[in-house]
């Protein structure tokens, strides 16, 4: 008696390592379900990969070739579409041979190339397991990568196909595969509803990763069969019987426990190998539901059914689209005898899953696309679900799995986190730590510097590069996804943001003290709290953050502290100086572009600070007779940064001018941070520079040598 696996798949009980299968047997299973000219197309993606691949063997010792045509086998005999096959021919020759996807792409067209470039992505991920939980996020993160479910058949077929000739590999690899098998494709599988495939792949690396424990189970079956082959024959006949009396048409099928499924419930449940093993078990293939429920009263007849074992999964299927109904019966003997009824729809589907719907149709030429099929899929299990009034949680799995909303990438570590789709470096940054993300200054993705903005995909090696005094751009703001990383950016920036207006606002009043012949050590402590209770402000901190800010008037308080009411009149105010790094608060206008050597003067802005403008710019000539908000300034002696100062260069329209100036420009050691153009008309070009200076000093060297240059007319400095 075996197990009802649908023809291709091994049977449990004795997996053998197939033998080799040609090219022609694929095209004689084809001619069964597919048309000529599709059949020519696979015939050509193999002669494509026979080429591909001419001269390489497998460890095995035999021509590579044959293991795409065996992969391609297995997913003909599940009746895949042309395009799977063809892919799956063609698996390896993006990863193992000179071939290139663009080529793939040219010869076969992109539905084939996508399919191939898939399936060689996720040969490229390598799991090392670390906890059960990273188990579940690697299977995650497979499907996540894959955009077309058919991808991963070829891989599960591929997997299948390594598994069943692992025995030619080094024992160290042969480990690591089959454990990666175990812990990643065999519940991949189950999660797609493809059991015959978890079947073989459970079994298979089971024997692969435990050899000598399988040994000993097998050897533990083939005797326990031995014994109980005449029970057996004889419940299987009195079922037939019955079922012959009653006028019921069913197909019988005996059935024994995977020797993985054995080892698994012996070890999770502690029972010995007797239980587990005497259990009789039948499966009824059925016309109908009405059979179904018909069969389990003749069979509720026959035996007595053991309490609280009946489980209606045609009402309610599982998770993954499984419908039977299950019952179990007190045998003769008192012998366990575990039934399963069900259609023979509900069988192949039991077997195949997701795979089910790829079933080839005459007439259906202009099919589905894959997600489509998979949606149907997914559709319909989860009608099936809702009319047993089921809870739907399962959709929540199967739904993030084919249609992920996260991405999944590698730790330097080698851990797996899952992000949402859209998240950058920065997000992943501040989901390792708060304190990462806020010293990030760069990123690598799979060991390549990368902008900090990039969109992660999953399967990528992430790593973050910190810097002990870096602090969060305001810029991240606009590309991360995740709430965490908004959060502690905001949080961070509003905090600094308070210490630079306090250390602002301070240094304006003392500045505004100065013509009042005061100080803020030599102001009253009386009056400055009488000013504070009068404002309903905590304390002189929260003063000088109002001040900095520009929502106060650093003039204004510094009269009500030293309790005088008029205007100082032309009391000589002394400037503040400047030196660049005031942070958020000190702002520096676009309009004139301000650089040291340049008058300026600052004019307080509301809740906003202090924007710095050049003397002469016009949008400043309004505030000129407002003390409140004029502040004068001057530059300080121990400036150290650069500024942006934009020059505008009237030059003939000639070809190779831009690169020119360009190359006179970074002679000058400046940079050009943007650069437009304006066709005056066929002979003449202006070009805006915008260009990071230290000072006019540095500007003035910039504006002659360009000066110099022959096509140039006219260089002159824009001002606001
Ligand atoms: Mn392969």
């Amino acid at each position: 008696m075996a197990e009802s696996a649908p023809s291709g798949f091994l049977s449990p009980q004795n997996p053998k390592d197939t033998t080799r299968f040609l090219v022609s047997d694929l095209c004689s299973i084809l001619e069964t379900y597919l048309d000529p000219d599709q059949i020519s197309e696979v015939y050509r993606a193999y002669l494509f990969g026979a080429e591909a691949h001419e001269g390489q063997m497998r460890q095995s010792g035999e021509p590579y070739i044959y293991h795409p045509i065996a992969v391609a086998k297995t997913l003909a005999e599940m009746r895949m579409d042309h395009h799977s096959l063809m892919a799956a021919i063609l698996h390896d020759v993006i990863e193992d041979t000179a071939t290139a996807k663009e080529q793939l792409e040219r010869e076969f067209g992109a539905e084939v190339a996508e399919l191939v470039d898939g399936v060689s992505k996720l040969t490229h991920l390598h799991f090392e397991s670390k906890a059960e939980a990273q188990a579940e996020n690697f299977r995650k993160m497979m499907l996540a990568m894959v955009r077309d479910v058919r991808v991963m058949m070829v891989k599960l077929a591929d997997r299948l196909h390594n598994m069943r000739t692992v025995g030619a590999l080094r024992p160290d690899k042969r480990r690591r595969i089959a454990r990666e098998t175990l812990e990643i494709y065999a519940p991949i599988a189950q999660r797609l509803g493809m059991n015959a495939m978890r079947r073989e792949l459970e079994l298979l690396g089971f024997r692969a990763y435990w050899p000598l424990r399988y040994a000993i189970l097998e050897l533990a079956v083939q005797r326990a069969r031995g014994h109980r082959k005449e029970v057996l024959h004889r419940i299987e006949a009195s079922v037939v019987n019955r079922l012959e009396e009653a006028g019921v048409v069913a197909r019988v099928i005996g059935r024994e426990k995977n020797l993985y499924s054995i080892y698994k419930k012996m070890r999770e449940k502690g029972v010995a190998f007797a239980d587990v093993f005497d259990v009789y078990a039948i499966r009824m293939i059925v016309e109908d539901v009405d059979t179904c429920y018909r069969c389990l009263g003749i069979m509720h007849n026959l035996y007595k059914p053991v309490p609280g074992r009946f489980k209606d999964y045609i009402a309610i299927p599982k998770a993954n689209g499984y419908q039977s109904l299950h019952t179990t019966l007190f045998g003769p003997h008192g012998i366990p005898l575990e039934i399963q009824i069900r259609t023979a729809e509900m069988d192949h589907v039991a077997e195949s899953g997701i795979a089910a719907h790829w079933l080839y149709k005459s007439g259906d030429r202009h099919s589905a696309t894959a997600q489509a099929r998979a949606r149907e899929w997914m559709k319909t299990v989860l009608e099936m679900q809702q009319s047993a009034g089921d809870s739907i949680e399962f959709l929540e799995n199967i739904k993030v799995d084919l249609f992920p909303d996260e991405v999944y990438v590698f730790t330097p570590k080698g851990d797996i986190m899952e992000l949402p789709r859209g998240a950058t470096p920065v997000d992943f940054a501040y989901a390792v730590h708060s304190d990462v993300g806020n010293s990030c200054v760069a990123a690598k993705i799979d060991r390549q510097l990368a902008p900090l903005s990039t969109q992660l995909e999953s399967g990528q090696a992430v790593e973050v590069i910190t810097a002990p005094n870096a602090r969060p751009n305001p810029a991240w703001l606009g590309f991360v996804v995740t709430g965490k990383a908004r959060a502690n950016i905001r949080h961070h920036l509003k905090s600094m943001k308070e210490d630079e207006a306090v250390a602002l606002g301070r240094r304006l009043l003392e500045k505004a003290l100065i013509p009042l012949g005061q100080s803020l050590d030599t102001v009253p402590e009386a009056q400055v709290q009488a000013l504070l209770a009068e404002f309903g402000i905590a304390d002189v901190e929260r003063l000088f953050e109002d001040i900095g800010l520009g929502t106060r008037m650093a003039p204004l308080i510094a009269r009500r502290l030293v309790g005088d009411e008029e205007p100082a009149a032309g009391g000589k105010r002394t400037p503040l100086a400047i030196r660049g790094t005031e942070g958020m608060v000190v702002s520096f206008a676009k309009c004139c572009y301000p650089i040291p050597g340049d008058p300026i003067v600052g004019v307080m802005s509301t809740g906003r600070g202090m924007v710095i403008h050049r003397e002469g710019c016009r949008n400043v000539a309004e505030f000129r007779g407002q003390p409140d908000k004029w502040v004068p300034l001057e530059w300080s002696a121990e400036v150290d940064r650069e500024f942006p100062a934009s020059v505008r260069v009237q030059s003939e329209n000639q070809r190779g001018v831009l690169a020119t100036l360009a190359s006179k420009i970074a002679s000058m050691d400046a940079n050009i941070e943007n650069v437009a153009f304006e066709e005056r008309d066929s002979t003449t070009t202006t070009i805006t520079f915008l260009l990071s200076v230290r000072d006019r000093r540095h500007l003035a060297r910039i504006i002659r040598s360009i000066r110099n240059t022959p096509a140039v007319m006219k260089i002159w400095r824009m001002r606001g």
